[in-house]
C-alpha cells in the first residue's frame, strides 16, 4: 500500500526553504514550516509513547493557537483520529461527546482540566493533557522530551483522519467521519479551483474546531506552502491591521458585516487581496452588493458542510453571483431530487443530494442514521433545499427542516426573508413556521430593525401583501434585538420556533 496519509500530501506542498514561514500570530511571532514539521513530529512521538494506536481517537477542546494546529497535524501523522470540540461546549455536551467518541486521549485548556478529568474518568479515557501555558505535565512539556523526527504512519485513503461533530443547527450534533481520502481530494480541488499560487498569504480568523477553518482554510494554505496570519478569533481591529498583508480571506457572513460596519473599510484596506470567500451560512445579497461597491471585489460564496466538506463554489473567473453558491466542484456530483427521490429538472426546487470522493462514509456509531441519509445509488441527502438555475449555479432556499408547509402549500423561508430584508429599516429577518390548528403551520417572521427605525408588524405584513402570494405572507411578525446564532454564524431557527410557539397566531 502506498501511504495515503493526508499529512504527506500536504507536506508535498511545503516550501523547500526550511525557514519559510507557515504561521504568524497577531503578536508577530513566526513559525517556519520546518518548525511545524518538527513540532508535529514531537507530538506524534508523544501520542505513540502514550500507547495510542492508529484509529484511536483524540478529543481536543483547546483555544486556537499554533500548538493546536501542530496537534492536529500530529494526529494525522500518528494515524489517530482527531476529534475537535467547540470551545463553547459545556459539561453536558462534553459528557455526551466523550461518551460518543470514546477517545483514548483528551487535550484541553488549563481552565477546563478539572472538568475534563472528571468527565474523562466517567468515560474511561486513559489520558488527559492540557494545552495552553506549558504547565507541569502539559502536552507541550511532555512533547518537548520526544523526538522531532517521526515517520508518518501509513494510512489507506479509507482510514479515518477526523470525526467532526456537525454544528447542531437542526438537532443533536452528529459525528461525521472523514477519511484521509475525503480530505485529500477536497484539499486538492479547492487549491486548484481557487487558484492558490506562490505568494498567497491567508488571513486565518476562523475557529479550527469546524470544517471551515480546519479543512477548507488550513489545507489550502498548507498545500500551497503559504503563510497563514493566525488569529485566535475574528476581531475586526486585528483583522483590519493584518489585511494589508493578506491576499486571501475566508469568513462567515457575520465577519463581512463587521468589516462593512467600519466606516473606513474599502479598497485600500486590503490592497493585495485577491479573494474574499464566504460560507457556512447564507450571505445576504445586500452584503454582497455593498462589499463589491466598497472594495471593488465580489465576495466568492461557496457551500459546504461537515459531512462533505465543500460541494459547490462560485467561480474564480466569471460571475460570482449573489444569492447562489456557484457550481458543483470538479469531481463532485450535485443533483436535486423530489420528495419521492425522482430527479427534478433544472429550475425546480427539491432536495440537494451529493456524491463524490469528498463525501464522508457515514456518522460515527450511527449506522441506522447513515443508511437513512444515503440513497441506494450512493448520494448523501444534505438536508438542504435548492435548485440548479439556467446557468448551472446552485441556489439554496433553506433547510428541509425549516421548510414551512401551510395549508398544504410550501413556503421557502429564504424567499420571504429576502423581501423583508429589502425593506427600509430592516437589518435582518428569519421566517419560521409556527404550529397552527387549521393550516398545520403558519408563517411568522422574526425581524431585527435598524437602530431608531419605527417599524410595526402591520408595516411588514403590509409590504408583503401583493408582493407575494397570500399564503406566504406572515401571519405574525415579532421584533427582536438579535437573531440567535451559533458560533459559525448560523441562525438557530429551532430556538426561535420554541420561543414564539406560544404566540402562534
Ligand atoms: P446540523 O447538521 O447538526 O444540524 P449544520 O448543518 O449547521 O448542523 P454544518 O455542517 O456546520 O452543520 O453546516 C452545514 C450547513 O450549513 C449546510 O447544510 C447548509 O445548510 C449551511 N450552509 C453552508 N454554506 C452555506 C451557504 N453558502 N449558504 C447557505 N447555507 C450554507
Ligand atoms: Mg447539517
Amino acid at each position: 500500500m502506498n501511504n495515503q496519509n493526508l499529512y504527506l500530501m500536504l507536506k508535498a506542498g511545503f516550501p523547500a526553504a526550511p525557514d519559510a514561514p507557515a504561521l504568524e500570530t497577531a503578536e508577530g511571532r513566526r513559525y517556519p514550516y520546518a518548525e511545524l514539521d518538527a513540532a508535529s513530529g514531537r507530538i506524534a512521538s508523544l501520542i505513540v509513547r502514550l500507547g495510542l494506536k492508529p484509529g484511536d481517537r483524540v478529543a481536543v477542546q483547546v483555544e486556537k493557537s499554533p500548538e493546536a494546529l501542530f496537534l492536529y497535524l500530529a494526529c494525522l501523522r500518528a494515524g489517530v483520529v482527531f476529534v475537535p470540540l467547540n470551545t463553547a461546549y459545556q459539561r453536558s455536551e462534553l459528557a455526551y461527546f466523550l461518551g460518543d467518541a470514546q477517545p483514548s486521549l483528551v487535550v484541553c485548556r488549563p481552565q477546563g482540566e478539572a472538568l475534563l478529568k472528571e468527565l474523562a474518568a466517567d468515560a474511561g479515557v486513559a489520558h488527559v493533557l492540557t494545552l495552553g501555558e506549558a504547565g507541569e505535565g502539559s502536552l507541550p512539556e511532555q512533547a518537548a522530551t520526544c523526538a522531532a523526527s517521526f515517520e508518518t504512519v501509513a494510512r489507506s485513503g479509507d482510514d479515518l483522519a477526523a470525526i467532526l461533530y456537525t454544528s447542531g443547527t437542526t438537532g443533536r450534533s452528529k459525528g461525521a467521519m472523514l477519511t484521509h481520502a475525503n480530505l485529500a481530494s477536497n484539499a486538492r480541488t479547492l487549491h486548484s479551483y481557487w487558484g492558490f499560487r506562490p505568494g498567497d498569504v491567508l488571513l486565518h480568523t476562523l475557529p479550527i474546531f469546524h470544517a471551515h477553518g480546519l479543512f477548507v482554510a488550513c489545507h489550502c494554505a498548507l498545500l500551497n506552502g503559504s503563510l497563514m496570519l493566525w488569529l485566535p478569533r475574528f476581531d475586526v481591529d486585528t483583522a483590519l491591521r493584518l489585511l494589508p498583508r493578506a491576499t486571501v480571506f475566508m469568513g462567515v457572513p457575520t465577519f463581512y458585516t463587521r468589516l462593512l460596519e467600519q466606516p473606513g473599510f474599502g479598497r485600500d484596506s486590503g490592497p493585495n487581496m485577491r479573494l474574499y470567500i464566504s460560507g457556512s451560512a447564507p450571505l445576504l445579497a445586500e452584503t454582497h452588493k455593498e462589499f463589491e461597491a466598497r472594495t471593488g471585489q465580489a465576495i466568492l460564496e461557496r457551500y459546504g458542510m461537515t459531512e462533505t466538506v465543500m460541494l459547490t463554489s462560485n467561480p474564480l473567473e466569471g460571475a460570482r453571483r449573489a444569492g447562489t453558491v456557484g457550481y458543483p466542484l470538479p469531481g463532485v456530483e450535485v443533483r436535486i431530487a423530489g420528495n419521492e427521490g425522482q430527479a427534478l429538472p433544472q429550475g425546480e426546487i427539491g432536495h440537494v443530494q451529493v456524491r463524490g470522493p469528498n463525501v464522508f462514509p457515514g456518522y460515527w456509531r450511527m449506522p441506522e442514521k447513515t443508511r437513512e441519509e444515503f440513497t441506494a445509488d450512493g448520494f448523501f441527502r444534505t438536508g438542504d433545499l435548492g435548485m440548479i438555475d439556467a446557468q448551472g449555479y446552485v441556489v439554496l432556499v433553506g433547510r428541509s427542516k425549516d421548510l414551512i408547509i401551510t395549508g398544504g402549500y410550501n413556503v421557502y423561508p429564504k424567499e420571504i426573508e429576502s423581501y423583508i430584508d429589502e425593506m427600509a429599516g430592516v437589518k435582518e429577518s428569519a421566517v419560521i413556521g409556527l404550529p397552527h390548528k387549521d393550516f398545520g403551520e403558519a408563517v411568522a417572521a422574526v425581524v431585527v430593525a435598524e437602530a431608531g427605525a419605527a417599524l410595526s408588524e402591520a408595516d411588514v405584513i403590509g409590504s408583503l401583501k401583493g408582493a407575494v402570494a397570500n399564503f406566504k405572507v406572515p401571519k405574525r411578525v415579532f421584533f427582536v434585538d438579535d437573531l440567535p446564532r451559533n458560533t459559525m454564524g448560523k441562525v438557530q431557527k429551532n430556538l426561535l420556533r420554541d420561543r414564539f410557539a406560544a404566540e402562534a397566531p
